[in-house]
Formats: C-alpha cells, sequence, structure tokens
C-alpha cells in the first residue's frame, strides 16, 4: 500500500509535494497516532512528525507512557504536504481516507490518538473543535480513540495546552489497560 501511495495523484496535493509520508512505527502496534499532514520537514524526509512538533510529541509520548517509535504507528489524515503549511481540504482528506482506513484495518490498533481537529473530526465523524471533543476516550472499532492537541498547537499555546496533551497521553494508556486484547488467530 505504501508503494501504491507514493505515485498517488488522487488529490491536488501531488503536484506539491517532495515526498509521499506514508507513516512508520510498529505495524502491529496496539497504538496508533493519526495527525493532520507533513510538515516542510517531513515532505523532505519523507517521514511522518520529524520536525519540532514530533520531536515534542515524542517526548511527551515517552515520559507519560514510556513508549517510543518502536512501540506505536503514526501517521496523517493526508499523507501529502498542503502548501505553505495550510490546512487540509475537505476533498483531500476524502481522496486520502482510503489509504488511512487501510492502515487503520491493517494495524489493527486497539487505542487510536488523534491528534488536532483534522484527525478527530474525520475519525469520529463529528464537527465540533478539539477543545470540546478531547477529555475523555470513545469507543471506537476495536477499541478507543482518545483526542488530543496536535503538538504544534503545544508550540505555540504553551504550558497549559501541553499539561492537556500530557493528560490526554495518560488517558490514551488507561485506554490500552482497558481494551480488550485481540483474539488469538484460529
Ligand atoms: S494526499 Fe493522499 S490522495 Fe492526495 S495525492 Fe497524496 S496520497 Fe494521494
Amino acid at each position: 500500500m505504501a508503494k501504491d501511495a507514493s505515485a498517488c495523484t488522487r488529490c491536488r496535493l501531488a503536484g506539491g509535494r517532495t515526498n509521499v509520508v506514508f507513516g512508520m512505527g510498529n505495524p502491529t502496534a496496539a497504538l496508533m497516532f493519526v495527525g493532520e499532514g507533513p510538515g516542510e520537514q517531513e515532505d523532505l524526509q519523507g517521514l511522518p512528525f520529524v520536525g519540532r512538533s514530533g520531536q515534542l510529541l515524542d517526548r511527551l509520548i515517552l515520559e507519560e507512557m514510556n513508549l517510543t517509535r518502536d512501540d506505536f504507528y503514526i501517521t496523517n489524515t493526508v499523507k501529502c504536504r498542503p502548501p505553505g503549511n495550510r490546512d487540509p481540504l475537505p476533498d483531500e482528506i476524502e481522496s486520502c481516507w482510503s489509504y488511512l482506513d487501510q492502515q487503520l484495518g491493517l494495524v489493527d490498533p486497539r487505542v487510536v490518538v488523534t491528534l488536532g481537529n483534522f484527525a478527530t473530526r474525520s475519525l469520529l465523524g463529528r464537527t465540533e473543535g478539539i477543545s470540546k471533543l478531547r477529555g475523555r476516550a470513545y469507543p471506537y472499532r476495536s477499541g478507543y480513540l482518545v483526542p488530543t492537541f496536535h503538538p504544534s498547537a503545544a508550540l505555540r499555546g504553551g504550558g497549559g495546552v501541553v499539561a492537556q496533551i500530557r493528560a490526554d497521553l495518560v488517558r490514551a494508556k488507561e485506554a490500552l489497560a482497558a481494551a480488550p486484547l485481540p483474539r488469538p488467530a484460529g
């Protein structure tokens, strides 16, 4: 699927990208993070969350959940960088949805953490903003979905946003403990 996506021209974002940023991490992880779209560094390196906000996210996940990128899978709602880091448009999110949907099915995480408005609204099918939707775990697929702020909001918003992301990561850790284990094959 990553190879297929690397040549994708389904939406206008194909025209400005350097690399398709498909996702990285443990493909059988119990925990999956879904962000918005690649930024400049992500587009250049072809990897998700490798800029400043990604470094902050990695630190918070390590401190609150004691996990590294070997332990979870991380991707975005759209796989190509919107020009100038603008918000992804509804038709772009829709064009890219089948990749994310298949990733969710293949990784089959017990807990999904959505980072920011676009991932949260897309996966939950809601229209409220992240400030209203965060603060609880929602039943989702075979486990739970825990919404939180995008780490770039923490870079802009400072300590208050960081504290709320920390609380949401603790919530995700609790959801992992509560989510049913997958049935053994056969
Ligand atoms: S954003 Fe998604 S749908 Fe659009 S070109 Fe990139 S991979 Fe294809």
